[in-house]
């Protein structure tokens, strides 16, 4: 894997996370006599280069920012952009429900910005991206190859997925596109027996859609979900939920090949 350990000195080329006292997170890349321009005055990257994280900087005008090594989360939520990304509460869910483990083969469709391709990725399965648009295939590699560095096990295809899918004998296929009703035979046929279909679907419509659909073709042992993420403002006189929450982004159904 390309990006750094831990214990590793910041080093040019490096992402680093920034984060002020009110948890504003910045990412960036270190050059050497690169600059990070705040509205709170500028640091040079020079100041963090060789150094180790945790550390604090500040800038001529006493804007205080920590230095950390990305979480794949911090990246996820700030890498460039084609379509929309799943977010990392959902990533997390879908990782257990699918049940995503070193060597599996696994078919992801559409590829998206490639946020998901580097959850999966990072747990080292043998991974084959479909997405129908070009420019989305080179966001989503980017954003991989500069993260996560060249992957061997990371094959991105230009097809439509409703179109039909290559690869046979499959562990796992995930879909994360609007009408996955419509690649349900080719999953039947894809994947081995007792393997996992899981679709991420922002509308319950969708939902009861592709279900009636997974039962005609005799899908089993097919659920809904959906998680929900509070997060909390802890001080030492206030205990609280934030007063904002993210209401909703999507369901999860999962189904198992028989
Ligand atoms: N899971 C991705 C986001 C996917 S957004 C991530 O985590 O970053 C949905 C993607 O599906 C879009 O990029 C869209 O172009 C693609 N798509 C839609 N219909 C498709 C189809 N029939 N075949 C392949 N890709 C498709």
């Amino acid at each position: 894997m390309q990006s750094a350990n831990f214990d590793d000195n910041f080093k040019p080329k490096d992402k680093v996370v920034l984060i002020d006292s009110k948890k504003r997170i910045f990412l960036i890349t270190l050059e050497i006599g690169g600059k990070f321009h705040s509205h709170g005055g500028v640091v040079d990257h020079d100041l963090i280069i060789g150094q180790k994280e945790g550390l604090n900087v500040s800038t001529p005008m006493g804007y205080k920012l920590i230095c950390f090594h990305p979480t794949l989360e911090d990246i996820i939520l700030k890498m460039p952009r084609g379509a929309q990304v799943i977010y990392p509460k959902d990533i997390g869910k879908i990782l257990m429900a699918a049940d995503i483990r070193p060597d599996i083969t696994v078919v992801e469709s559409g590829v998206g910005s490639g946020a998901l391709s580097m959850a999966l990725l990072r747990l080292n399965v043998k991974l084959t991206g479909y997405e129908i648009r070009e420019d989305f295939l080179k966001i989503a590699l980017a954003n991989v190859e500069s993260n996560l560095g060249k992957r061997n096990n990371y094959i991105l295809k230009h097809r439509d997925i409703y179109e039909g899918i290559d690869e046979a004998g499959l562990d796992r296929i995930i879909l994360d596109l609007p009408e996955p009703q419509r690649a349900v035979s080719h999953a039947k046929n894809a994947l081995k027996c007792g393997g996992i279909l899981l679709c991420y679907l922002p509308t319950i419509n969708q939902v009861s859609i592709l279900t009636e659909v997974l039962r005609n073709f005799g899908f089993d042992y097919i659920e809904t979900t959906e998680t929900f993420e509070r997060t909390w403002n802890v001080t030492t006189k206030s205990v609280r939920p934030d007063h904002r929450m993210t209401a909703h982004t999507g369901f999860i159904v999962k189904a198992r090949n028989t």
